[in-house]
This record gives C-alpha cells, structure tokens and sequence, in this order.
C-alpha cells in the first residue's frame, strides 16, 4: 500500500479564502481586522513561522501588526507589551510566539492576554469553553488537524486515536476537541514516561505525532492502513523533519501527512479565521 499525502495547502487555501470573504464582508461595513504577533527573543525557527504567519494574514486582507522585544527582556516589560496590545483598538486578536526565553514566565503571558483577543485559544477562559463545548477560538493547531481530515474525508468518529505528546498547544486540547462531539473518536494521549509506546501507537486507527522528536515513530509504530498525522517540526540544517519516518511509513498507512507542507499551513489558517472571529464578535458586541 502507499499512502494518500494530505498536504495542507488545498484545506488552508480552502479556510484562507473563506477568512477573506469575511473580512471583506467586515470592510464592507466599514470594519477592519487586525492580527498582532509578539515575538520576542531571536529564535530563528519562531521568527520564519511569524514572517509566514503575517504574509497569509496580509493576504487575506488582514492588518498585520509585528511587535519583537529583545530575548534578555524582563517580564514586567511583556506585561507591558500585552497590556499595550490588549488596548489597541487596532488588534481584534494577537498571539505571542511560543516558545518564549527560558526567564520569562510563559503562563503569566499568557494569563495576561485579554480572552476576547487571544488568536492562539490558550487563555484559560477559552480553554475552559473549549471543555464546555461553548463557542471560543480553538487551539490552532488542534483545528487544523481536524479540518484537514475533514477536509479529506477521514472521520474520527469510533474510531482509535492515539496522540503522542501531551502539551498545553497540541496533544491535550487536541483530546478533548476529538472526544467531543461531532468528532466522537476515542483517544489515548501518551508521552515520554508512556510505557509500551510502540504497541499503544499499534493500536491506533488514527496517529497524530507532535513530540518535536525527529524520526520518533517508525513503521514499528505504525499498523497497516491507519492514517498518520505527523504534528513534529525540528529546524535540522536549512530544513524542517517531522516526527515520523515519513519514507517508512508511506508504504504502511493509508493516508500521511508531509512535514513541510502539512499541518503548518492549516495550522496558520486556523489563526486567521479566530482573529476573523475575534473581530467578527468584538462587531457584534458593538450592535
Ligand atoms: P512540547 O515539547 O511542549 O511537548 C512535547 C510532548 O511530546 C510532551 O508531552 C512529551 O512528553 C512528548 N514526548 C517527547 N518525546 C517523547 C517520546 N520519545 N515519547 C513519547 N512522548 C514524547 O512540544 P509542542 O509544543 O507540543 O510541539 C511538538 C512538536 O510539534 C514540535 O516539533 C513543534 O515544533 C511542533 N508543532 C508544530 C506545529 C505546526 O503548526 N506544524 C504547531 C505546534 C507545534
């Protein structure tokens, strides 16, 4: 068997397009939509997803607002920063770029960040809405997994997911948009201190991979016809790997996703269409 690739660029092009009917429709009454993105530091790597991420907002007719700070700032100048972007009435949604410098404290920022213009969803508010099922912008990364298999037509629904990788951004809010419904799937989240990790991922239907481990998972790993989600991007030379040996793999699964060219384009159009969101419920507030 070699497995269909689900590349992102169709899905993304396809939510990309539909963000900027939205935002035109937006303009149409007069209405602009702004994305804001605090990088702070000099990692390479969150500087190209930033430069990506204001070119496709750009393209979809949002203003793109680019604030960076030094990497040795303090915190209480991101307080600032946040307080700032929280005030302007010119970001209907803003993220900050993670990860941020190892002294800085990463869930006082984002605690910090007003809920009603968090573009990533990883305030506890939105976080808690999700858990609800209550309307609130999702992880972004989260959603684009789930709009690419919807996208291609792969239902979650009783089937076995297994996700590898626990984290706050993708694994765990993952688990809970793929146990609730219309996704229906029932899912085991494993991480570094998971025993039997091979088997457990065996005995997936559906495996997403986001350990930022490169060539993690194998055809070991991998049962026959299951359809892999590969999450993982490590910078290794002038290129970005997955987490998954992605030319083992391709004769095992029934359907894979590339790295590049995956789930960091759904991952970026997700953004967009929370700030559109954003912008579209700050309106409504309004009326
Ligand atoms: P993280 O470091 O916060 O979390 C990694 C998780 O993987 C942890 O829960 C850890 O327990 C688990 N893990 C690590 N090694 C493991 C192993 N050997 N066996 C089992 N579990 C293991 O990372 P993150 O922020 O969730 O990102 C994960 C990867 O996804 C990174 O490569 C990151 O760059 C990538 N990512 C990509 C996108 C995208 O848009 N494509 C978005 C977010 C993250």
């Amino acid at each position: 068997m070699t497995a269909r690739i689900l590349t992102g660029k169709e899905p993304a092009a396809v939510q990309r397009a539909e963000v900027a009917g939205r935002v035109g429709g937006l303009a149409a009454d007069g209405i602009g939509v702004g994305l804001a993105t605090l990088l702070i530091g000099d990692d390479e790597p969150s500087a190209v997803y930033v430069g990506m991420k204001h070119k496709a907002a750009v393209k979809a007719g949002i203003k793109s607002i680019d604030r960076r700070l030094n990497s040795d700032v303090s915190q209480s100048d991101v307080d600032a920063a946040i307080d700032e972007l929280n005030a302007d009435p010119a970001v209907n949604g803003y993220i900050v770029q993670l990860p941020i410098p190892a002294h800085l404290d990463t869930d006082r920022t984002i605690l910090r960040i007003d809920p009603n213009k968090d573009a990533d969803g990883l305030h506890p508010v939105n976080l808690g809405r999700m858990l609800l099922g209550l309307p609130a912008p999702r992880p972004a990364t989260p959603s684009g997994i789930l709009r690419l298999l919807d996208h291609y037509q792969i239902t979650a629904a009783g089937k076995h997911v297994v996700i590898i990788g626990r984290s706050g951004l993708v694994g765990r809010p993952l688990s809970v948009m793929l146990s609730q419904r219309p996704h229906n799937a029932t899912v085991t989240v494993t991480h570094s201190a998971t025993k039997d990790l091979t088997e457990l991922a065996r005995s997936a239907d559906i495996l997403v991979v986001a350990a930022g481990s490169p060539g993690l998972v194998g055809a070991d790993h991998v049962a026959p016809g299951a359809v892999v989600i590969d999450v993982g991007t490590t910078k290794i030379g002038a290129g970005l790997v997955g987490d998954v040996r992605f030319d083992e793999i391709v004769e095992i699964a029934s359907a894979i996703t590339p790295v590049p060219g995956g789930i960091g384009p759904m991952t970026i159009a997700g953004l967009l269409a929370n700030t559109v969101i954003l912008a579209e419920r700050t309106q409504e507030d309004k009326t």
